[in-house]
């Protein structure tokens, strides 16, 4: 059922596609193109985070499975059944790929809100959206990249190739699963790479079903691997093989500092890092539709329960006029999401991924108060939800940024405002932070818009406008953010090489 037939899609019939989802879950790994059960045979329990239900026992990858994946992988490389055909044939095939994915996007949706809480009309509407566009963008590219042919003496003739790296290892974070994925899988496939993946443990099934899809589509077996496993386990194996030539990985600064040691220990291999961060969102006195800031600053925060890397989680606001947008993002903010089943397509906001987030979360907010934060709304649980990892919307004012929930990435739905008196102070702000992904500006005054855009270090900055982007939008940070952009043609670019070939002609 293609995504255009779901947006009608009622409760009723979510709940009878995730009865029919479930009763089909795969569990193995997906290896040279087809499904092989772990070589030790271990498994680890994926849950429902809306109702604490295990959902399958997948299976768990180790080093040695990881070293299958990655053989399979180097030899279809090596092989050139896709590196080397002619780029069309394979963006034919990346084409059917993203119609597959189209075709079954209720399977794929039903997958992502089980396992991962997130609500069905957001997968709909962004996500799976999201993946479609994702592998045709990457797939327009492939015969779009050229080499050059340099001025040189005469006698010389030189050329500058661009070739894919050869095996591609990618390890994905669980908050948009398939899409976070697929940022990766799709350039690094374009572009003739192989491809091994390593989903996150809290949200491992979908990514099986869109390997699948890859070799319905007519990809070559070893192309497109997918180990599922842990973190310490499966992830560390692959980002420390000596045939992994790029490492590409989403998820948190910690363990991004671990994939470059990783590289370091093991082959240099190239590292592709997109990390956390700690979004600023700057309000300035004038802004042009203080209604539509305000809508965006508690939108850019309680989306995907705020388990998004640029969630807009400080929100820097003129003081002159604090009183007024406090007062309206209680008016608009407070029940604009409001806790549910997410397989229920009215509701816009699901669990958080698990118990053990829902209590680290509640301890975040738990800190705020200790730390003299005023708790303007929500800050619990909410009630008659008692069985999921659900978090109230939150709203915190009298925040200082060097408080607790204005460094730390909470990855919940946690808003804090932190008051500033004029431009300098809130660029001083917004840097004070050892992230530098994303911000949101909000001025009518296109030099003060420009001052803060020059001014505040982060690699992706929207004007009177947050959270927006299309295909084109390089996507990544500064600073300990990463060192990586998603999306675009240079990301399709970053995952090939240039060879210099320099001709002595007699
Ligand atoms: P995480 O770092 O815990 O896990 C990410 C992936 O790394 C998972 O697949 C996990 O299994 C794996 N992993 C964990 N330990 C590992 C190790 N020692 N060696 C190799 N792999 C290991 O992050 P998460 O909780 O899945 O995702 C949330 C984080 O991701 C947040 O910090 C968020 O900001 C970040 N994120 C960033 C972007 C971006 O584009 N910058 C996008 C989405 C999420």
């Amino acid at each position: 059922m293609s995504l255009q037939t779901l947006s009608g899609h009622d409760r009723g019939q979510w709940k009878a596609a995730a009865a029919t989802a479930r009763k089909r879950i795969e569990t193995r790994l997906f290896i040279d193109g087809r499904f092989v059960d772990a070589a030790k045979g271990g498994r680890f329990t994926t849950i429902n985070p809306a109702n604490g239900e295990p959902l399958a026992e997948m299976s768990a990858g180790t080093a040695e499975d990881i070293d299958r994946a990655v053989t399979a992988a180097r030899r279809a490389f090596k092989a050139g059944c896709w590196s080397r055909i002619a780029p069309r044939q394979r963006m034919e095939i990346l084409y059917r790929f993203a119609a597959l994915v189209d075709q079954h996007a209720e399977s794929l949706a039903v997958l992502e809100t089980l396992d991962m809480g997130k609500p069905i009309a957001d997968v709909v509407a962004a996500d799976l959206p999201g993946v479609v566009d994702t592998i045709r963008f990457m797939s327009e590219c492939i015969d779009k990249i050229e080499g050059a042919v340099t001025n040189t003496e005469a006698g010389v003739m030189h050329m500058v190739l661009r070739e894919p790296y050869g095996v591609v290892g990618a390890i994905s974070p669980w908050n948009y699963p398939l899409l976070m994925a697929t940022w990766k899988i799709a350039p690094a496939l374009a572009a003739g790479n192989t491809v091994v993946l390593k989903p996150a443990e809290q949200a491992p099934m979908s990514c099986l079903r869109l390997a699948e899809l890859f070799v319905e589509a007519g990809g070559p077996p070893g192309v497109f691997n997918v180990v599922n496993g842990l973190g310490e386990e499966a992830g560390r194996a692959l980002a420390l093989h000596d045939d992994v030539r790029k490492i590409t990985f989403t998820g948190s600064t910690a363990v991004g500092k671990l994939i470059l040691q990783y590289a370091g220990q093991s082959n240099m291999k190239q590292v592709a890092l997109e990390c956390g961060g700690k979004t600023p969102q700057v309000f300035l006195a004038d802004v042009a539709d203080f209604d539509r800031a305000v809508t965006a600053a508690y939108r850019g925060i309680f989306s995907n329960m705020g388990e998004v890397c640029n969630a807009g989680s400080r929100l820097l606001v003129d003081r002159s006029i604090k009183d007024r947008f406090v007062e309206r993002f209680i008016e608009l903010g407070r029940d604009a999401f409001a806790p549910g089943d997410p397989l229920d397509p009215a509701t816009n906001m699901g669990p958080l991924i698990s118990r053990e987030d829902q209590k680290r979360v509640l301890g975040m907010i738990d800190k705020g108060h200790k730390e003299g934060a005023k708790l303007e709304f929500g800050g619990g649980a909410p009630d008659g939800l008692k069985d999921g990892a659900y978090v109230n919307p939150t709203l915190f004012t009298g925040v200082k940024n060097d408080m607790t929930i204005a460094r730390q990435e909470i990855f919940g739905p946690v808003a804090s405002v932190i008051e500033f008196d004029g431009v300098d102070e809130a660029i001083a702000i917004a840097n004070d932070t050892v992230y530098g992904l994303a911000a949101g500006v909000w001025t009518r005054d296109l030099d003060t818009a420009f001052k803060l855009v020059r001014g505040i270090e982060a690699g992706v900055i929207w004007i009177n406008s947050f959270d927006e982007g299309d295909m084109t939008q390089p996507f990544g940070g500064y600073k300990q953010s990463g060192n990586a952009r998603d999306k675009c043609f240079d990301s399709f670019k970053s995952y090939t090489q240039t060879k210099s070939a320099w001709f002595r002609l007699s």
